[in-house]
């Protein structure tokens, strides 16, 4: 199998080592093998990047436009192939791959618009004769590292702005997923990126990442991926001043008021929980359920959920994929026995074979669970979500804000007054009423607060809060 190499100053750069990547719908089936890139390979991508830099941060707004919408098209054109790449590498199930990478070429394509959108301020000055403009300039170099959960939508969100705005980048994809950032890398390139602009070095977190962070020629680093290494990479970017933003974990609430349409709450629950096998940031995890409507929500989720049928990702009646590695899975399962020993009714989350040798897992659901029980703090990243009974809204959401997460959160129920204080009150960047908690739109911002985000928003156009930075200029008139 030819070895997928990484992108450095536009050359295709093998590397020293090698690892396979692995489909955990069927381990029998190797998707390809990528390189990993060492340090030194990571100095010579800035290096790169670098002397890159001044041409592209200059280069004409059309030119820049026509190759993020060249790539976004391209992107469209192939969602069948590239779809059914990300399903064979992540696990989810086809349509949701499909729809993961339309939006990464929709991403491109809006990001494509900003390009001839970057407009800046003319102001009065307080002294006369003097003229005040407030532009923005790009930051420089930006190392992007992802996380494996969305393999293609994530560096398109942040390799399309940070290109978009003038800089240079050094992107690192998850190791488990490199596949789908390796096909934009290849399609950049095609549709006329110039050598360096864009530079992709695959590895580990410990040597990639790590050498990511020390290099002092990045300016500015755009994480998503767990609160750990998330605060790790915070205290990395302090020590070298480096401009940071980060995504992290989520342990979404979803409300349900005894007025809720049911089939709109276990539809919306269901959703969120369970679909791209619960691995979505932004899935709900905890569901605080008013006790007048719980018995029948907890009867029709046990229904629904036990009716889903889990299989491999490209096969067309699955309606759920597998967790993404033995090590995310047995670490599902120790939150379905810690679940038990908690005093949790556990329902489901057993691992079962599947027709393939993959890591399949039965969707969990905990219930007579109370919101301090460590099922209901800590991020499990699987498909098990708990019920938390309570007595009315004022309850419903002091549990909801309990939790040092708050990316998304989300109210089912028919009554405009409470859906209204919801929407004022919910601790959260996201916040979802008769919807599900994942499932966001491209082209608005996108972001937690307290222990789920750091630094200014991602997507839409405020992410030019983070890939820009803001000038001054006074110009005397006299
Ligand atoms: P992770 O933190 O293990 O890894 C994320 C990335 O960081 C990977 O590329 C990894 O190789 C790299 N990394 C690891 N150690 C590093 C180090 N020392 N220095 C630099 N880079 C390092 O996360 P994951 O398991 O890939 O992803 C799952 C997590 O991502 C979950 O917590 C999930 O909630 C979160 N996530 C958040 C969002 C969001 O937008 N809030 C979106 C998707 C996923």
């Amino acid at each position: 199998m030819q070895v997928k190499a990484n992108l450095i100053g536009g050359q295709w750069i093998a590397g020293q080592a090698t690892q396979e990547n692995i489909n955990p719908s069927d381990t029998s089936d190797v998707i390809g093998v990528f390189a990993q890139a060492a340090a030194e390979d990571v100095s010579s991508a800035v290096a790169a990047a670098k002397e890159a830099q001044a041409e592209w941060a200059v280069l004409d707004a059309q030119s820049r436009h026509d190759i993020l919408d060249r790539t976004g098209n391209t992107i469209l054109a192939r969602k069948e192939e590239l779809g059914a790449l990300l399903a064979r590498e992540e696990g989810k199930i086809l349509p949701e791959a499909i729809g993961e990478t339309i939006r990464a070429g929709n991403v491109f394509k809006f990001f494509a618009g900003e390009c001839l959108r970057n407009t800046g301020d003319l102001v009065s000055s307080v002294r006369p004769g003097i003229d005040i403009e407030v532009t923005r300039e790009p930051v420089g170099i930006v190392g992007i590292i992802t996380p494996w959960n969305f393999p293609i939508a994530i560096p398109a969100w942040k390799i399309a702005p940070a290109l978009a705005y003038g800089n240079t980048v050094v992107c690192k994809p998850a190791d488990l997923t490199p596949a789908c950032a390796h096909a934009i890398a290849e399609i950049l390139m095609e549709c006329g990126l110039p050598g360096g602009v864009f530079n992709l070095v695959m590895g580990r977190g410990s040597i990639v990442g790590e050498a990511i962070l020390d290099h002092p020629d990045i300016t500015a680093i755009s994480f998503t991926g767990s609160v750990n290494t998330g605060q790790h990479v915070a205290e990395k970017c302090l020590q070298t001043m480096k401009k940071v933003q980060l995504e992290m974990g989520g342990k979404n609430p979803t409300v349900v008021l005894d007025d809720a349409d049911l089939e709109v709450a276990v539809s919306s629950c269901l959703n969120s929980a369970f679909f791209s096998t619960g691995q979505r940031c932004t899935a709900s995890s905890r569901f605080i359920v008013q006790e007048g409507i719980h018995d029948e929500f907890v009867r029709r989720m046990t229904e629904e959920m036990s009716a889903l049928k889990i299989g491999p990702a490209l096969d067309p009646n699955s309606q759920m994929g597998p967790v993404v590695d033995e090590r995310q899975l047995v670490s599902n399962l120790k939150y379905v026995a810690l679940a038990k020993e908690e005093g949790a009714t556990v329902i489901g989350g057993e691992r079962f074979d599947g027709p393939t040798t993959g890591f399949y897992q039965k969707p969990a659901l905990f219930t007579d669970t109370h919101n301090k029980m460590r099922i209901n703090q800590e991020e499990i990243f699987g498909p098990c979500a708990s019920v938390i009974k309570v007595k009315d809204f004022e309850e419903a959401v002091a549990v909801a804000n309990e939790t040092e997460f708050g990316l998304s959160a989300g109210i089912c129920t028919q009554s405009l007054k409470y859906a209204a204080a919801f929407k004022k009150r919910a601790q959260a960047g996201l916040v979802m009423v008769n919807l599900p908690t994942a499932g966001i739109d491209y082209h608005v911002p996108f972001g937690g607060r307290k222990g789920s985000s750091y630094g200014p928003r991602e997507q839409g156009s405020y992410a030019k809060e983070f890939y820009t930075i803001v000038k001054t200029s006074y110009v005397s008139t006299g």
